[in-house]
């Protein structure tokens, strides 16, 4: 849907009059019909204005010309799973669980916001692919991107031969992870974990089950 039918429909569903809605936003009513005729669109103040009066991100009302990915873990976002700031309005790089009331939610990123902000953590987040890939594991797809996931999601454990049973993840921490499909087919799954300090390379079956570990490495 063109922005223009978007802002109509957004305009009429909330039961406001041109007049009405001019008011709220600071604009004539005349600008209003203007973008619904699809004249002009509204510029980014009054977008931000609109999305927080009619609770939906900026990117609906331009039509969702893009995929908007949270930037930690990976979700794929609508209005109802993406995060907003304190003041109401939508941040579209994030979703809610990782971001909320201005901050994020998981130490880990917090950390590396410290450190230096998205690019760095970029960079740390390819250097640990690039360490992965070039550990040339057999059966393991090229992997091209991580998720940051609480270790209680992936903390999979393992029994040694002496039959006792060893954990190497915590469940209070957050690690970059991600999971891949054998390259071998079958139903075995590979699941990749990695902090500053170590990587963890481990296959199972369905939900997690026999786990096995690949690789443990220091960093
Ligand atoms: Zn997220």
């Amino acid at each position: 849907m063109e922005t223009k039918d978007i802002l109509f429909e957004l305009r009429t569903k909330n039961r406001l009059s041109q007049d009405e809605l001019a008011e709220k936003v600071f604009v004539t009513r005349q600008a209003v019909s203007r973008w619904e005729t699809g004249e002009t669109t509204p510029n980014i103040e009054t977008l931000k204005a609109l999305s927080k009066l009619y609770d939906v991100s900026i990117n609906t009302l331009l039509g969702s010309p893009r995929q908007m990915i949270c930037h930690c873990c990976g979700m794929i976002l609508d209005d109802s799973t993406t995060s907003k700031e304190i003041n109401g309005c939508f941040n579209e790089d994030y979703c809610k669980w990782c971001y909320n009331q201005g901050d994020f939610t998981l130490d880990f990123w917090k950390r590396y916001k410290e450190l230096g902000g998205e690019d760095m953590f970029q960079d740390y987040k390819n250097q640990l692919i690039h360490e992965i890939n070039s550990l040339h594991i057999e059966g393991l797809p090229k992997i091209d991107h991580l998720n940051v996931l609480s270790g209680s999601f992936i903390n999979l454990e393992y029994r040694l031969p002496n039959g006792s049973i060893i954990q190497f993840l915590d469940d209070d921490a957050t690690y970059l992870a991600n999971q891949m499909p054998c390259e071998f087919g079958g139903s075995r799954c590979f699941g990749i974990a990695a902090n500053m300090d170590f990587l963890l390379v481990c296959s199972y079956e369905k939900n997690g089950e026999n786990p096995e570990l690949v690789i443990f490495k220091k960093r």
